[in-house]
């Protein structure tokens, strides 16, 4: 699967979906998965590191390719104690591909963003002020997925808590990200226990030295001559009122408290200590779409009210019109800076990769055409980097599989078709189930070589896969707004022809694998119950 997080909306490109209906089932699902990948560094990582004596044949199976070959010599070798049959040892022997796979993906944030040099100046712009002790302005975020935005705010973010501490400015960024973060309570709660922990931690601190203090100055009471403090109880009953503070602090559960006892939490803990804290809402319009706007109406307000410290606010959305659904007051509080994130071209896509590409890949790794193959799919892909970026792990990932010694032309498209294929199955897999019956329909008569589908047909079959799994049949009025919808996704192509007199009508076809598609309805549980549909289809020539 790629990434996963993104709602995909160009789906209409025609090319696109003709490429993929080129799919092999064998491109479409050999390739080392996200998962198995992730569980393989973490073995390696949770490994206690050996001296060179403890080593035995095992251990020194590493994935960092730069020990791989002596590793694999010594496995060779010592033939009497290779107890395997080899599974593993064909793929280990092909010349490796990456140096540093795990730059490629999303996961990893790189220090330097390309390209971007102008909206990270604008964002620290505005940020310098909470280095400066003052309230700096709210900031909204806007652009396509894939146009760096995360990528610039978390860079920006730990510039900024860089530099606060080498000037010892209190100056906290706290990132959330609202598609996993995306109730009121739950940012709330989470900024509360963040601030919470952080509190407890200075006062730790606090009470520490001072244990320290009371205890240095019974013996002896000029220890005290350079503090706050004149005696030794004048010490103890401060180490009593830090007890005591530490001891109010309450953790937020993650459900149960009336909201306004979470956003009291979350207050008090902020005010705990002089400070400016930016708020980085990310996704922001996940939380506004899920939960409305409360979250940001009582943030953008917090500040009329706290004493010591101070809040602002940076929403990053990847929607640019989720601003219409505001309260006009949280908009214009929020929206007090708009910073614009545009689509990359082909030619930035090129920078990006190539910088990456150093470090992810082996010299000599890449043939020529391979990045700028990349960054070509990926700029008509609105211009998205982390599509670059799969596209080109990918490739090489499919490069390593047939063992080759380099990434091809050939492994960029194969990877292309593959990421394709996997968005489709995912449209597929999370389509309503009155849109999946109508697909099934569609898909039940290409099967037959039925060409030119009209909507009467799909309604027909259609009719009868809901009798037949007890579902409601809806109108064929509803039934065509759904084939225009999954036309909208790229799933099918419904073109309207002219029949003369005859008025209009559509002609239907499918435009994904029909296989790999089919493959996906049947895992669905209902649908999977519709046992052997050829019969329905047949009847169709019977009426
Ligand atoms: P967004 O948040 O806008 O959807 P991200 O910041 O998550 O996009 O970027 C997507 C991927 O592309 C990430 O892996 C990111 O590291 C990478 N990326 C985006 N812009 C750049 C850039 N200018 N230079 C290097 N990598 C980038
Ligand atoms: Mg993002």
């Amino acid at each position: 699967m790629t990434d996963g997080d993104e709602s995909e909306d160009e789906y209409t490109d025609d090319e696109q979906s003709a490429d993929t209906r080129n799919l092999t089932a064998e491109n479409a699902t050999s390739i080392e998965t996200e998962d198995s990948d992730q569980n393989n560094s973490e073995i390696t990582r949770s490994a206690p590191e050996k001296t060179d004596s403890e080593k035995i044949p095992s251990d020194s199976f590493s994935p960092r390719t730069e020990d791989r070959t002596s590793s694999l010599d010594d496995l060779l070798e010592d033939e009497t104690e290779d107890t395997s049959s080899g599974l593993f040892d064909d793929l280990l022997s092909g010349e490796p591909i990456f140096e540093n796979k795990e730059v490629l993906r999303p996961s990893y944030t790189p220090r330097k963003l390309p390209h971007r040099e102008e909206q990270i100046n604008n964002i620290a712009t505005i940020l310098v002020s909470a280095l400066r002790g003052d309230t700096p302005s709210n900031i909204l975020i806007y652009g396509k997925t894939g146009t760096g935005k995360t990528a610039s705010a978390k860079f920006v973010s730990e510039e900024l808590e860089a530099t606060s501490q080498k000037y010892e400015v209190p100056c906290d960024v706290q990132y959330i990200n609202c598609e996993v973060t995306d109730t009121q309570y739950r940012v709330l709660a989470q900024l509360a226990n963040t601030f919470i922990t952080q509190n407890q931690a200075i006062l730790e601190d606090e009470l520490t030295d001072l244990e320290s203090l009371f205890e240095q100055c019974q013996t002896d009471t000029a220890v005290l001559e350079e503090t706050q403090f004149s005696s030794p109880t004048d010490v103890r009953e401060r180490i009593d009122t830090l007890e005591g503070k530490r001891g109010s602090f309450e953790e937020v559960p993650m459900t149960g408290w009336p909201t306004d006892r979470v956003y009291s939490s979350f207050f008090e803990a902020v005010d705990f200590r002089e400070r400016v804290v930016v708020i980085m809402l990310d996704e922001i319009d996940k939380l506004v779409e899920k939960s409305g706007d409360d979250t940001l109406y009582n943030l953008s307000r917090m500040n009329s009210e706290l004493e010591r410290s101070r809040v602002s606010i940076m929403g990053i959305s990847n929607d640019l019109k989720f601003t219409d659904f505001l309260d006009p007051r949280v908009k214009s509080s929020l929206g007090e800076e708009e910073i614009v994130f545009p689509p990359y071209d082909a030619n930035q896509l090129r920078d990006i990769l190539q910088h990456r590409a150093e470090v992810a890949f082996k010299d000599g790794a890449l043939t020529e055409d391979v990045i700028p193959l990349c960054a070509a799919f990926a700029a008509q892909e609105h211009g998205d980097a982390r599509r670059a970026l799969d596209l080109l792990r990918t490739a090489g990932e499919l490069a390593e599989r047939d063992q080759t010694d380099d990434v091809q032309e050939e492994h960029v498209r194969q990877a292309q078709e593959k990421i394709e294929l996997d968005r489709v199955i995912e449209v597929v897999r999370t389509l309503p189930q009155q849109s999946k019956l109508v697909l099934f329909a569609i898909i039940l008569l290409e099967k037959q070589g039925v060409h030119n589908i009209n909507t009467g047909e799909v309604f027909n079959i259609y009719k009868r896969l809901c009798e037949e799994i007890d579902a409601d049949v809806l109108t064929q009025r509803r039934v065509t707004d759904l084939i225009s919808e999954l036309d909208m996704l790229g799933i099918v192509n419904a073109v309207v022809v002219s029949k003369g007199r005859y008025g209009r009508t559509k002609e239907i076809s499918l435009s994904v694998p029909l296989e790999e598609t089919e493959g996906v309805l049947v895992s669905d549980s209902r649908l999977g119950d519709i046992e052997d549909a050829q019969p329905f289809v047949q009847a169709r020539f019977d009426n």
